[in-house]
């Protein structure tokens, strides 16, 4: 197999390389400050203009959501080619955005919405105006999704939602909510659910904010005392709302972009220890930095497998299971390495400019950060249990 660019794709790649470096505003170039590794995005936050205009010249392409169709504002990139743009977006330190408005609520709202809600919802996703968060988990119901608890009971045009989310991303910033609810107890669990648009602002909702091992407050427990959502919120059918849960963790989990970021992070940890580094790198040290590219090379070609089937139009599972799996644990082997490599000094979390907190703390922020990745999106012992059936063709345990 060839792994290198068409001719076509080289012309692709030149052509998008040379607009990002035309119109990638000089804020928001070079060294992500004290943003955080692997979420390039939320990396200049602090320069609100200079990402405002940023959204604007990518929107000029189609390139905010380039695998969208472009009545909805998308370019309609071929699958090559939006991976293609995701790698010189990465390879420029590039912020994209995304999150789960573009990534998820818009295309599940494109395959299963009706047309009041295409028209309603996805513009203000596309242009930023409207955040979303995702209400699935639950304290008793996280690999296994389908034991939701969460009610929602049919009163006239609304629907009546009493229960908890838990690990609900963003609820506290977002202005609407998917929510997962079961809306028949009597029938086998994956039958009686439902799927709703929820707005943020409805009466009845209370957020705990839960602060993660970084001190960051980014989840929360979400509750429900007797929540309004109007019926005509419910996207798909009543009852069915597995199979658009089931299509929008899909999305979720095609997790190519990933592995281009790291290889973004290994190559600045590279320069940091050539630079930090007085009396040289030791044998062992260079050993563990060519294990992680190299390792980032097989994340990589595994992420073009998924795409080149999504080139053939055919939908990639345990494939995606393995990427996510990979990438995952490869996450808490780069942040073990940044361990050995800076030491002590490294598990420092603050974000000021001195010598004593390498690159602004966030060795030490990726390596708290990076104990979630095994967990959200679905476990690593979920992942490997889909890989063994669906892909090995073993008995379930
Ligand atoms: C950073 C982060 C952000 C998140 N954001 C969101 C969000 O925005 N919205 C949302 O809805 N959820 C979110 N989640 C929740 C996430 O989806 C769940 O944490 C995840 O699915 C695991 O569920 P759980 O926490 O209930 O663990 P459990 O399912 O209770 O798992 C506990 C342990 O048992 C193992 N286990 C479970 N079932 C099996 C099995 N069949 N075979 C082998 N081992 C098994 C698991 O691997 C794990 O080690 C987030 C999680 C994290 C970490």
């Amino acid at each position: 197999m060839d792994f290198s660019d068409s001719p076509e794709e080289r012309d692709v790649r030149e052509e998008i390389r040379t607009w990002i470096a035309a119109n990638l505003p000089e804020a928001l170039r070079g060294d992500a400050g004290e943003g955080e590794w692997g979420q390039l995005s939320s990396g200049h936050e602090r320069d609100r203009a200079a990402m405002a205009t940023w959204r604007e010249r990518l929107q000029s392409r189609g390139f905010v959501a380039p695998a969208w169709p472009k009545r909805y504002g998308g370019a309609e990139l071929p699958v090559m080619q939006q991976f293609i743009l995701k790698e010189e977006m990465a390879r420029a330190r590039a912020p994209r955005f995304g999150g789960v408005g573009i990534g998820w609520v818009a295309p599940t709202l494109m395959q299963f919405g009706e047309d009041w809600m295409k028209e309603r919802f996805i513009e203000p996703i596309l242009a930023g105006r409207e955040r979303w968060c995702q209400g699935f988990s639950e304290p008793g119901a996280g690999s296994d999704l389908a034991s939701v608890q969460t009610r929602a009971v049919r009163d006239g045009d609304d629907f009546v939602v009493t229960g908890q989310k838990i690990w609900t991303s963003g609820a506290h910033i977002s202005d609407w909510m998917i929510l997962l609810a079961r809306t028949d107890p009597a029938a086998p669990k994956h039958k009686g659910l439902s799927y709703f648009l929820l707005d943020m602002k409805t009466p009845g909702i209370t957020l705990t904010p839960i602060v993660n091992m970084v001190g960051n407050s980014g989840f929360n427990q979400v509750f429900f005392e007797n929540v309004r959502v109007p019926a005509r919120n419910l996207v798909g059918q009543e009852n069915r709302g597995w199979y658009v849960a089931a299509t929008t963790l899909d999305f979720e989990r095609s997790l190519v972009d990933l592995c281009l970021e790291y290889q973004v992070i290994v190559l600045e940890l590279i320069r940091w220890a050539r630079e930090a580094s007085t009396a040289g790198l030791t044998a062992e040290t260079r050993h563990a930095l060519v294990e992680l590219l190299i390792e980032i090379e097989v994340a990589r070609n595994l992420s073009l497998r998924v795409v080149s089937m999504q080139a053939r139009g055919q939908i990639p599972n345990y494939e995606a299971s393995i990427v996510k799996l990979f990438a995952s644990e490869l996450e808490q082997r780069m942040a073990t390495a940044t361990f050995h490599l800076g030491g002590m000094l490294s598990q420092l979390t603050g974000r000021r400019q001195s010598r004593w907190e390498p690159l602004m703390g966030r060795l030490g922020r990726f390596q708290l950060h990076s104990v979630a990745a095994t967990i959200g999106g679905g476990t690593s012992e979920v992942q490997r249990n889909i890989a063994a059936t669906r892909g090995l063709g073993l008995p379930r345990g």
